[in-house]
């Protein structure tokens, strides 16, 4: 089964989604997958959606594990085809994996925030 749950929403304010194979990621570690920092390469993109479709759910019962995919953090930039965020920033250099880890867990987090 594959959850789907908001992240946040961007600075255009478009929700930002993500799947888990699991509906609680509570003291298992998480596999996140990650694409679309970097929205103009939209390889990455295409895979983790790929991924999800594909893959997910075959991890739904992993006993040490969750899975968590982000298919597009940057949805501002790809719907302009651009690699920065609306605000023009490279959310890879601000991108820090504990924060995002932190904020899966309560589903808490507000990227559009990040400028
Ligand atoms: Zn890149």
């Amino acid at each position: 089964m594959l959850n789907q749950f908001t992240l946040g929403y961007s600075v255009l304010n478009e929700a930002i989604l993500a799947y888990s194979s699991q509906s609680s990621f509570q003291h298992k570690p998480i596999f996140l997958l990650l694409g679309g920092v970097h929205a103009d390469e939209v390889e990455g993109i295409h895979l983790v959606n790929q991924f999800v479709n594909h893959n997910l759910s075959q991890y739904s019962n992993y006993p040490d594990l969750s899975v968590v995919c982000i298919p597009c953090l940057n949805v501002d930039g790809f719907k302009r085809n651009q690699r920065v965020n609306a605000n023009g920033i490279d959310l890879n250099l601000i991108y820090q994996p504990q924060i995002g880890r932190l904020k899966l867990k309560t589903h808490d987090i507000h990227l559009g925030r990040l400028r």
